[in-house]
């Protein structure tokens, strides 16, 4: 049998890889627009970063990384996240001795071993974008912002905004150990058990109903603020109603990565089912000097590339690849001696911003227009014995049939004229 791709890899083939690119695109102008520099970090790092980092009673941890020794002997795992390697970079070339906060995204695969299924696999990929070395509000609501608009320049309508506030080192112990007071009293089985020592925050996210049921008066973040962390939090909410984003105050929003602090925030898709985030972040004030950094603040989000696919198809009618990717002229020998003469056409017009194609092989002139056909563009162009003569182009318009010859030498300056009507 031919070989498949391991389980739970997700990948993109056309026609669906132009939403992909679509939904990266979307984020990288949001980053872009808001002056974010891209980076480019480590695929795999020390496995003791994330440990360190993601923080051992987490989940992702404790049962979902890739982790192996490779042939030197060192410990290594598949990124499970982007948040702190790109601490780990943005410290390593001393990014954060220059101007603060240290502004920057990234995007590509990350890798959990969950069980995979609809929304939810071992290999996906994230847009990622952190903010570093600052502790203003206005920057946890920039980050906000600049999701919210990312989703709508999509045309997404159907998703909505978490927000919550973790706390900080001051006032989140005594929060937890009111939390380990009430939870302790329930009844509950003996893994959720340990977990009220381990991590009581976890308990919250718990998604059973019977458990559920017995958390709706559990004791929350939000009573237990200190007067700094109400004062950021609050800051934080007048500034997104200021941006005119609506959000729903979530307290029992808790996060899988331990590293939150502060503002912690998750968008929603109505019409995903069960795996409907889309994206999260947050404040993770406390991960520099956990990773052996210097003290240093921080907040972003990643979203989940392939949930938003998912929820581009859910919502869009006919969902089809955005205008300005497909192939706009495709290229069409007349006879077998003129594939030289439509390869030196379409590289002129590629060259002139033309997005051009042409039919390859020896398939004949009716497999070539069905070609034509096909590619989605909007002209063929042929070009045979008589045409080479008289140094023309025949344009064939795919959507009426009409056809015009333009000479050769104007064939650029014809089609990107046409094309600005037709796209
Ligand atoms: P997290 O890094 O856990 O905060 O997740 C950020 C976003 O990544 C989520 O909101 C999801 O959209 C996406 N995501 C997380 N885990 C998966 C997965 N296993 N498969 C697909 N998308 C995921």
């Amino acid at each position: 049998m031919a070989f498949q791709a391991p389980k739970g890899v997700s990948e993109y083939v056309p026609p669906r890889s132009a939403l992909f690119e679509e939904a990266r695109e979307a984020f990288a102008t949001s980053a872009r627009r808001a002056c974010y520099a891209y980076v480019e970090t480590a695929v795999f790092e020390d496995t003791a970063l994330f440990v360190r980092g993601v923080g051992e009673s987490s989940d992702v941890v404790t049962r979902e990384m890739y982790s192996f020794e490779d042939r030197g002997g060192r410990e290594i795992t598949l990124r499970p996240e982007f948040t702190a390697g790109v601490l780990r970079s943005v410290l390593e070339h001393n990014l954060h001795k220059g101007a603060l906060p240290v502004k920057v995204w990234t995007q590509g695969a990350v890798f959990r071993y969950e069980r995979p299924q609809a929304g939810r696999y071992r290999q996906f990929y994230q847009f990622d974008l952190e903010a570093i070395g600052t502790e203003d509000p206005a920057v946890d609501a920039e980050t906000i912002a600049l999701g919210w608009d990312a989703y709508a320049s999509l045309g997404l309508r159907q998703y909505t905004l978490l927000v919550n506030s973790l706390g900080d080192k001051t006032c989140r112990p005594v929060y937890r150990e009111a939390l380990q007071k009430f939870l302790r009293g329930l009844d509950l089985d003996g893994p959720t058990r340990q977990r009220i020592e381990l991590n009581p925050l976890r308990v919250l996210d718990d998604k059973r109903p019977e458990v559920r049921g017995q958390l709706a008066n559990a004791p929350v973040m939000a009573d237990y603020l200190c007067a700094e962390c109400k004062a950021h939090h609050d800051a934080v909410r007048n500034l997104l109603n200021a941006l005119e984003i609506p959000f729903t105050d979530a307290p029992h929003l808790v996060r899988g990565l331990d590293y939150y602090t502060r503002t912690t925030y998750e968008f929603d898709h109505a019409l995903l089912g069960a795996q409907s985030g889309i994206g999260g972040g947050g404040r993770y004030d406390g991960l520099s000097e956990d990773i052996g950094g210097p003290p240093l603040p921080g907040i972003g989000f990643a979203v989940g590339l392939d949930r938003i696919v998912l929820a581009i198809e859910s919502e869009r009618t006919g969902a089809s690849a955005q205008p300005g990717t497909g192939c706009q002229v495709f290229g069409v020998p007349l006879g077998e001696d003129t594939h030289a003469d439509v390869l030196t056409l379409i590289t002129a017009l590629r060259r002139a911003g033309v997005r051009a194609d042409m039919s390859f092989g020896t398939r004949g002139l009716k497999g070539a227009m069905k070609a034509a056909d096909r590619s989605g563009a909007a002209f063929a162009a042929l070009v045979g014995e008589q045409e080479r003569r008289h140094g023309t182009v025949r344009m064939r318009d795919l959507a009426d049939g009409e056809q015009y010859d333009v000479p050769a030498t104007d064939a650029a300056a014809w089609l990107i004229e046409r094309l600005g009507t037709h796209r």
